[in-house]
């Protein structure tokens, strides 16, 4: 069974940049509904396991992957913020180190990103992941929470670009809603992400 992670602050500390009505919605119907999505379908294939029913593979992983997939990248948005005041500004610690090395400096990489997370087409995510082979950050694009993802990589940020994470706030102005992200980027979080 899959559970909603506590929030690590109350729904209001993120505002102005994100509403308590835009996180409360957000955190309480859509993330729950990943959650119970993810839970719904693993019933279901204990039950048809146990009673020896076919289903249609490819159907139900996709839902499931679509639901699991939405249920942690969900967990990781939230704490990958922080409470106004407290986020975002230059990147301290490791990731700072990571961020110069790969981009040059850290408004390369905030261009970088965000220009990802604009371009995410329909519904999605963009991600900063690392590469444990080479030890390189790596931007990704989350399409619908399952696509072009890097298998195994371990993720340090994301970005929510589907439009129910900022329409009550910015209406469909994603781009605006990307540049208040920036404000509450919580490094300290991503830092502790990074593998030792
Ligand atoms: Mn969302």
């Amino acid at each position: 069974m899959y559970t909603m992670p506590p929030l690590p602050y109350d729904f209001k500390a993120l505002e102005p940049f994100i509403s308590e009505q835009q996180l409360t919605i957000h955190y309480q119907k859509h993330h729950q509904a990943y959650v119970n999505g993810a839970n719904a379908i693993l019933e279901k294939l204990d039950k048809a396991r146990k009673e020896g029913i076919d289903l249609d593979m490819k159907a139900t992983l996709k839902e499931l992957s679509w639901n699991v997939g939405g249920h942690m990248m969900h967990s990781f948005f939230w704490a990958n913020l922080a409470p106004k005041g407290k986020g975002g500004g230059a990147p301290t610690g490791k990731i700072a180190d990571l961020i110069k090395g790969e981009f040059g400096s850290y408004e390369r990489f905030k261009k970088e990103f965000t220009q990802t997370a604009a371009s995410v087409e329909g519904s999605g995510w963009a991600a900063l992941c690392l590469c444990l082979k080479t030890g390189r950050p790596l931007i990704m694009q989350v399409e619908k929470h399952n696509v072009n993802v890097y298998p195994s990589f371990p993720i340090l940020m994301v970005v929510d670009v589907f439009e129910h994470a900022y329409y009550l706030d910015y209406k469909n102005d994603r781009a605006k809603f990307i540049e208040a992200f920036w404000n509450l980027v919580n490094w300290e979080a991503i830092n502790a992400r990074i593998p030792r």
